[in-house]
């Protein structure tokens, strides 16, 4: 006769078998589907944004691109060239060299874009001024390109100004970890005049060799997806935004998914403002026909039909109402919001000081709370109040930020807030040490211990039925429960180890029994125990770790 429990087993087996099959199956066809996929992959085109700091000439470096490179068609279509956010260029008007620009120029821009989970960029151009030098947003600049782990090509700019001097461009360059190819590391560097159009195709020449070092490819024959670049509410046409089309090839008429918002592509229009009927990869377009405006930096893609499309758009409604719910949860950091590789957990850090000096001296401190467990990776240090920018970079790394004697002005709290990003102060280093490895001692699991409850000593042994045998005992320490992690002792010598099955106080089935008591005891699988035989009982407790 089979006991339930085998019964159970074997229909547990059955369905283990069927969900093996189905994986199987599942893992078969994705194969053939990534081979498929893989022979129908063609050369994309590079998408490229531009960074650096203010004044140093960022949008007249694009503008004068976009003049000199940008196939203007629009004439054609009543002469205006509208600006969607994004735009092709084609170096020697050859349709094989051709280069998207994002038209937001900024690593703020960019960063919002990563904190909604796109990566859009391809290559980062930093545009340097050769008179200015290395300014605190050029350092910025470095540090979010980094750490979305996008190349750059550095273009030195205002080299026809008198006091320009690339040279010290190049040396501040080394000092920041970007080593020029002329000085033997691996950084290009590009001189230009964005005001005069020198050196413009010899930079649009190296985003194209990067971009073949990077082999960029996509699938135009799949569904499009991509990410928004920008949108707006406009007032005759509706929501009107801005893709970036990544993958596959976006038709007039598709049924699309963007964030919460989706809707049938009533219109697609090129950066020249022509109508036209489908975008493949690595091409902004602007579409209407959307529910609702999407964000910048939302992932769009296109479903088989509007059942489909709604039902996505309904799902994602019902979990950002969850995560809005979750945001009011007290500001922690939490397990999920730390980024490591190997299983080690990694606690991310943005620094912000006063002083070059005291960041300088809070990283050194940080850096020596490493452990074999739990690694600090400091993404970016600054000087002044804690800003915008810094926050969008914590949240796109998923980072911690500390201030050490600073304050965040009134945009950086909104956008933590909004974020959900944990910004920390202080005045004194000790408490910033003290504070970090607590906060790294918290995401490390905790310790877990064996915690001893009580003794016994077997004074009688009886036999019920043919072979189960109780030991009837006296409690000499502490207390003994029913556990499962009892251990039996003869002459000094482990020879059990196991759960209890049954305590029991004359007749009764008890749950404990304390020290100085007679209790029988026996165990689920084993028999062997003898007067004299001593029965100790533990547990195991979690415990917070004190220390790295
Ligand atoms: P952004 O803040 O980085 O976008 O900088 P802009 O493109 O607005 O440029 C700031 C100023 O620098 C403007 O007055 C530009 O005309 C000037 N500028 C930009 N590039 C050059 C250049 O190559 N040479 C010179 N002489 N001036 C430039």
């Amino acid at each position: 006769m089979k006991v339930c429990a085998e019964y159970e087993l074997e229909v547990l087996d059955e369905d283990l078998d069927a969900y093996m099959e189905e994986e199987l199956e599942k893992e078969e066809k994705e194969k053939k589907l990534t081979e498929v996929d893989k022979k129908l992959l063609k050369r994309r085109a590079p998408v490229v944004s531009i960074m650096g700091h203010v004044d140093h000439g960022k949008t007249t470096l694009l503008d004068s691109i976009r003049a000199s490179k940008h196939k203007i068609v629009a004439s054609e279509v009543g002469g205006i060239t509208q600006s969607i956010g994004a735009y092709t260029v084609y170096l020697d008007n050859n349709k094989d060299k051709k280069i998207v620009f994002v038209d937001t120029p900024g690593h703020e821009a960019f960063t919002e874009m990563r904190a909604r989970g796109a990566k859009a960029t391809d290559i980062a151009i930093l545009v340097v001024a050769a008179d200015d030098g290395i300014m605190p947003q050029t350092i910025e600049a470095i540090n979010h390109a980094k750490a979305a782990d996008v190349p750059i090509i550095v273009a030195v700019n205002k080299i026809d100004k008198p006091g320009a001097n690339p040279d010290r461009v190049l040396q501040q360059l080394t000092e920041h970890g970007l080593v020029p190819e002329e000085w033997g590391g691996d950084t290009i560097t590009v001189k230009v005049s964005a005001l005069q159009g020198t050196g413009i195709d010899e930079l649009l020449e190296y985003i194209l060799l990067v971009a073949d070092v990077q082999d960029l490819k996509a699938n135009p024959k799949a569904e499009a997806s991509g990410v928004v670049i920008e949108a707006n509410l406009d007032k005759g046409k509706g929501a009107v935004a801005t893709l970036l089309v990544q993958n596959g090839t976006l038709r007039v008429g598709n049924c699309i998914v963007v964030g919460t918002a989706c809707g049938r592509v009533r219109a697609l229009l090129s950066d020249s403002g022509e109508r036209i009927q489908k975008a493949e990869p690595s091409t902004p377009v602007e579409i209407l026909g959307l529910s609702e405006v999407p964000q910048a930096g939302d992932y769009f893609e296109v479903v088989k039909n509007e059942k489909e499309m709604k039902s996505i758009v309904q799902e994602r409604k019902e979990k950002e109402r969850d995560k809005r719910l979750d945001a009011m949860l007290p500001a922690h950091v939490r397990r999920e919001a730390v980024a490591g590789e190997e299983d080690i957990p990694q606690l991310n850090l943005i620094i912000k000081a006063n002083t070059n000096g005291s960041a300088e001296a809070v990283s050194q401190a940080i850096a020596q709370l490493e452990s074999d467990e739990i690694k600090t990776k400091i993404i970016h240090v600054g000087v002044g109040d804690i800003s915008e920018a810094d926050v969008m970079l914590a949240s796109a790394s998923n980072a911690l930020i500390l201030g050490f004697t600073v304050k965040e002005d009134a945009n950086a709290l909104a956008a933590a807030e909004k974020e959900g990003v944990t910004i920390k102060k202080y005045d004194i280093i000790y408490q910033i040490l003290e504070d970090i490895e607590k906060t790294m001692l918290s995401l490390l699991e905790p310790e877990v211990k064996e915690v001893e409850l009580g003794k016994a000593e077997v004074r009688q042994v009886f036999t019920i039925g043919k072979t189960t045998r109780i030991a009837g005992c006296y409690v000499t320490e502490g207390k003994i429960v029913r556990s499962k992690d009892a251990v039996l002792y003869r002459d000094g010598k482990e020879i059990f180890r196991g759960a209890i099955d049954q305590l029991k106080r004359f007749k009764d089935d008890v749950k404990e029994v304390a020290q100085g008591f007679e209790c029988g005891i026996s165990f689920a699988k084993w028999n062997d125990i003898e007067v004299g035989d001593i029965i100790e009982v533990s547990t195991t407790e979690e415990v917070e770790r004190q220390s790295l």
